[in-house]
């Protein structure tokens, strides 16, 4: 059994309602129980600014699911809401998923990348992160605590309580 974060994002079409129904979703992956779940975050988009604000959260899934069974299963629940994937990098889309942390494992092959390249630069993964973890610590040793002291919050606000 593996501790995993999943970072959460979305900013189109009630991109709230999405997150909510990706932690309903996330209720149901196999051999897998869903652990805390932030709250819901507002943050500024990476990238292109010509698009909606995000809403993001983190959450914690226990499982015995491999790295790739569980990127897969988290691939579908994206494109069961909506995902469609375009050229633009960091466009807007229904529901991005990452797999942020696979317990203390580092893994790197073409279709995957844990700890998640983007994690310890990004403040709407980093806060909620700490929301629920505050103790955790990244496979290199460095702490959710350090890295939230060294990245600013770029307008990152608490919109909503954890949906559960
Ligand atoms: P970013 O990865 O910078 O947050 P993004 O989430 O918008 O950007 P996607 O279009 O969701 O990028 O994913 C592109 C590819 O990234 C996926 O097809 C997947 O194979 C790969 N990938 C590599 N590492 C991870 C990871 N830790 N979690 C999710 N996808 C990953
Ligand atoms: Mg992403
Ligand atoms: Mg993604």
């Amino acid at each position: 059994m593996q501790r995993c974060f999943i970072g959460l994002g979305a900013n189109l079409d009630n991109p709230m309602g999405q997150l909510r129904a990706a932690i309903t979703a996330l209720t149901t992956l196999p051999n897998s129980a869903l652990g805390r779940v932030s709250s819901l975050y507002g943050s500024k988009p990476m990238g292109p600014q010509d698009q909606p604000d995000y809403v993001n959260a983190v959450a914690e899934v226990y499982t015995v699911l491999s790295p790739l069974q569980l990127l897969d299963a988290l691939q579908q629940i994206e494109q069961q809401q909506g995902r469609v994937r375009k050229d633009e990098r960091w466009g807007p889309r229904t529901l991005d998923l990452d797999l942020l942390l696979y317990g203390n494992e580092q893994w790197q092959c073409q279709r995957l990348t844990v700890p998640h390249y983007g994690l310890a630069e990004r403040e709407f993964v980093l806060y909620p992160l700490q929301e629920i973890a505050a103790d955790l610590q990244l496979p290199d040793g460095r702490s959710i605590h350090g890295l939230c002291q060294q990245v600013a919050r770029r307008g990152l606000t608490v919109l909503a309580p954890a949906p559960r």
